[in-house]
């Protein structure tokens, strides 16, 4: 059996690495001209299930590493004005383990055949059942299987299921990172808290590595290379809905907004790493419309894109992953055949997928400035 997959983003990796770990071909197509052509480091809070279904996609000899390269989610879950007094509580939070999503997908992609700079830009399906990928360079790719994990704005399910589209919350924000010092470990308070400014919301949460991932690679599985990434607060100011920044950069943007704001906070975010700062808007894509399981099928935010304020949306990408691997490995070992396995899938998928979405949408009031 041979597996397309388009997008290397953490969906796609994690169901690659599974494939590849039971013997299954899968070569996987990304747009990014470069792995790390954009900012993609963002901390991430994932689930039991979610952390579970990652490891199940990994080599078991690469856990110890996995273990030592995530953290412990940790917050207060409180409603803080700027000067950072207590003014109410956010209830009852998550509890989980805390990855960075940069490190993360250098893990997932040890080992694996990844093209980069490959748009796919349609397919076709064959007279024998297999699929034709295209791309915008090069030959059409065929397959057993294409499998659509290219996020958001899936070009797999523009085909696939033309009527799902992606709509836009009106939701903006500015998201950066900051070198976790002793005076920014003073904040702890705010970490998993909601500190509710004049028209706009700011967010912080902590990515304490039990081992910086380099030396945790170096040590644990020499063949990974992994990059050399410290401590860090991760913070997110949710902007009024005008749409616009109203500023040059996102530091600027988030500074121009905290007049009077507690000394720390706006050091914090002075002192933020401009190449990990970046203007993001909330997009979701609810899964509604099902096709007949065939050779092409969707994972991750390409059928159930999320707003982040559920922190769901990695979690049920990596669950999609997982599941999707343990269908394809029972058809590969002739238990099922293809389409039933696929058909599986796509069943469970568009139950729990739509779910995480409301989930998430339910959640994005709390966080959203009243205007
Ligand atoms: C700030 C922020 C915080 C978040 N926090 C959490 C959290 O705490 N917990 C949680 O569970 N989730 C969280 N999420 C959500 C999570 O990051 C996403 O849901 C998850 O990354 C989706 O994975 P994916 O593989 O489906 O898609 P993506 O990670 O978006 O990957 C898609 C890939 O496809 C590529 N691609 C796009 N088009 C094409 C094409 N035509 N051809 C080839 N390649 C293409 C893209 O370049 C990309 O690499 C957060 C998201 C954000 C933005």
């Amino acid at each position: 059996m041979r597996v397309s997959i388009a997008g290397a983003g953490l969906g796609g990796l994690a169901l690659a690495q599974g494939l590849r770990g039971a013997g299954i071909e899968a070569d996987v197509y990304e747009r990014d001209p470069a792995i790390t052509a954009r900012f993609q480091g963002y901390r991430l809070v994932l689930n039991q299930a979610g952390f579970e279904a990652v490891r199940g996609c990994l080599p078991p000899r690469w856990h110890p590493l996995l273990d030592a390269i995530v953290g412990d989610a940790y917050g207060e879950r409180l409603i803080l004005d700027p000067r950072l007094n207590t003014i109410g509580e956010l209830g009852p939070g998550r509890t989980g383990t805390v990855v960075d999503r940069h490190v993360l997908r250098h893990l997932l992609l040890t080992g694996l055949t990844v093209r980069t700079g490959a748009a796919l830009t349609g397919y076709e399906v064959l007279a024998d059942g297999k699929v034709d990928a295209r791309f915008s360079h090069g030959e059409p790719v065929t397959a057993d299987l294409l499998v659509g994990a290219d996020g958001v704005a899936s070009a797999v399910r523009a085909t696939l299921s033309p009527r799902t589209v992606p709509t836009d919350t009106g939701v903006r924000f500015v998201i950066g990172r900051t070198t976790l010092t002793e005076r920014f470990a003073g904040l702890s308070k705010a970490f998993g808290s909601k500190i509710a400014g004049d028209g706009v919301s700011l967010l912080l949460g902590a990515m304490r590595f039990r081992t910086p991932p380099k030396e945790a690679a170096e040590e644990l599985a020499p063949e990974v290379s992994l990059p050399d990434v410290r401590d860090y607060v991760r913070w997110a100011m949710i902007l009024p809905s005008d749409g616009s920044l109203g500023a040059s950069s996102p530091q600027e943007a988030a500074l121009s907004r905290m007049d009077g704001w507690h000394p720390d906070l706006r050091a914090l975010i002075e002192q933020s790493d401009p190449d990990n700062s970046t203007l993001l808007s909330i997009r979701v894509v609810e899964p509604r419309e099902r096709w007949a399981p065939g050779p092409v099928t969707l994972l991750g935010d390409a059928v159930h894109a999320t707003s982040p304020t559920g922190g769901n949306g990695a979690n049920t990408a990596l669950r999609d992953a997982d599941l999707l691997r343990r269908s394809l490995i029972e058809a590969a070992e002739g238990r099922r055949n293809l389409l039933d396995a696929v058909g599986d899938y796509e069943r469970q998928m568009f139950a729990y997928g739509a779910e995480a979405v409301r989930h998430s949408l339910d959640a994005l009031p709390a966080y959203v400035p009243k205007s």
